[in-house]
């Protein structure tokens, strides 16, 4: 197996990433997750787009261009003989004594490597667990510092629930590691992208494909309490896709079905693959 370790393509066995690497120190870096069908990256653009936005919006002078990452993913996915899976790149602002202070002489360090097609629960959807949104203030931002998103995943596997649907003081924003979207009378309703949320690539492909049906969109925040009378719920991330949520628990409970405005967008999409 290889990975890509400061733009090279090595075996994984070889690879060498520093102590010293500030995303080590501080999560001082940005990432993207691509998903891979049948040989071909989805939405590479959109990926790269929104990983020079995170590291424009971090101050992390970014010199590779958007074709040289094309090409990096290409052969490492040539490399590893990837059908459906997905890649994950990193770029860390680099490596240098541990110091707060970070300077703009840094040469960003990429690395990267493939992984396996996730597993499905489209057909059955999830639980999902109603917590806090304890994160910091630019969610927007696409930061391998994870902490308020993995902790909020756990307490939700700890419920039995697949993923953790955030609020903060009320108002719903996202899920530790998805977008959510309600209907209620056949609209869809999903906070709008502002600083509180990730604008996922696939909330954003799944709005064109709403639009371009006819569905209406409403992108307004909306207070966790409509959870629990929403006609239908689903997420939406790179690997998961679209999943119907089909109970909520934790600080709001519910069931609902698997809707019509769900199973549709979900054909849209897979149409769209
Ligand atoms: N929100 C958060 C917090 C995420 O971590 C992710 C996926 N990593 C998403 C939303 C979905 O984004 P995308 O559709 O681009 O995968």
């Amino acid at each position: 197996n290889y990975v890509l370790d400061n733009m090279k393509i090595v075996p994984e066995n070889t690879a060498v990433i520093q102590p010293n690497d500030r995303s080590y120190h501080f999560g001082d870096g940005v990432y993207e997750v691509v998903r891979v069908y049948n040989q071909k990256p989805f939405q590479l653009e959109a990926h790269w787009e929104r990983l020079f936005q995170s590291s424009k919006k971090l101050d992390i002078n970014l010199t590779v261009s958007a074709n040289e990452l094309t090409n990096a993913t290409n052969e490492l996915l040539e490399k590893n003989q990837v059908t459906d899976g997905a890649i994950y790149i990193q770029v860390s602002r680099g490596a240098t004594p541990r110091n707060h202070l970070y300077s703009r002489e840094e040469t960003p360090i990429i690395t990267g490597f493939t992984m396996n097609a996730p597993k499905s629960k489209q057909e059955e959807g999830i639980s999902a667990w109603v917590t806090d949104d304890m994160r910091w203030l630019r969610c927007d931002i696409k930061t391998v510092n994870l902490l308020g998103n993995i902790m909020a995943k756990r307490e939700a596997a700890d419920a039995d629930c697949f993923e953790a649907i955030m609020h903060r003081d009320g108002t719903v924003t996202e899920g530790s590691s998805s977008n959510l979207f309600l209907v209620n009378d056949g609209t869809l309703y999903t906070h709008p992208a502002t600083n509180l949320i990730l604008n996922g690539i696939t909330r954003q492909v799944v709005i064109d494909l709403a639009n371009k049906a006819g569905i209406q969109v409403v992108e307004e925040a909306f207070p966790k309490d409509v959870l629990d009378h929403a006609d239908e719920a689903f997420i939406t991330s790179t690997t998961s896709e679209v999943t119907p949520i089909v109970e909520f628990k934790g600080q709001v409970t519910a069931t609902m079905p698997i809707g019509p405005v769900t199973k549709k967008l979900q054909a849209l999409f897979k149409d769209l693959i």
